[in-house]
């Protein structure tokens, strides 16, 4: 058993747990924290833009329907610059 560092989760693999890690929300929580200067009004700024696109991706798997996915797609873009 593998356990992930950041949230705890277990996983039965190695592999598992990589694949784990490279979509951990905590894990990105802990290194925008790190990464991020605190006077920084813009870093601020792209992670909010990073939670909005990540929502909207989760959104886009989520629906179906063709024509709400190019919104979501468009406003992914825009929020991407
Ligand atoms: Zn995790």
């Amino acid at each position: 058993m593998y356990k992930c560092e950041y949230c705890g989760k277990i996983v039965k693999s190695s592999s598992g747990l990589k694949r784990h890690i490279s979509t951990c929300k905590a894990k990105k929580e802990v290194e925008v924290g790190n990464d991020m200067p605190k006077d920084s009004i813009e870093s601020t700024v792209d992670i909010c833009n990073d939670k909005k696109i990540q929502k909207l991706l989760d959104l886009r798997k989520s629906t179906y329907d063709a024509h709400t996915r190019n919104l979501i797609d468009m406003q992914i873009n825009e929020l991407r610059g």
